[in-house]
């Protein structure tokens, strides 16, 4: 079978952002999915992904690079008045999936974006969260 040039043959983001695979979803628009990280450093971490595959942030052409960006603003201010905290931390990585991504953490204090603190979390808090910031969410970004 011909392998498509640039996307990788199997791509969880990219089957999670066409709904072929389960996630936590939160959020999303046409261009982008926002879902909860099953791996969270703090309770309400999410990934904003494009639903289009680019291997990196940093290779998005500059519109959506762009507009990343103007909807982790969005998503960010919601996230701080939802989860009382006075941050949502920023933090674009991309060591685990290579499809562009950025974290969005709600922390309350300096250290608390540090991948080593990242846990799984289990089903039910998951979806307890899911239901919360998906309503605070909701609408347009
Ligand atoms: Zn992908």
């Amino acid at each position: 079978m011909p392998r498509a040039k640039k996307a990788p043959v199997f791509c969880v983001f990219c089957e999670i952002a066409a709904g072929r695979i389960p996630s936590h979803k939160v959020w999303e628009n046409r261009e982008f999915v926002a879902f909860l990280d099953i791996r969270p450093v703090r309770p309400g971490h999410l990934l904003l992904v494009p639903k289009k595959h680019y291997e990196s942030v940093f290779v998005l052409p500059g519109a959506l690079y762009a507009r990343t960006f103007l909807a982790a603003r969005a998503l960010a201010s919601r996230m701080e008045r939802h989860f009382r905290v006075p941050r949502v931390g920023l933090v674009v990585e991309g060591f685990g999936v290579p499809h562009a991504h950025v974290h969005l953490v709600p922390i309350s204090r300096e250290g608390q974006l540090n991948p080593s603190l990242a846990k799984e979390s289990s089903p039910v808090a998951l979806r307890r969260t899911r239901a919360g910031l998906g309503r605070a969410l909701a609408g347009k970004a």
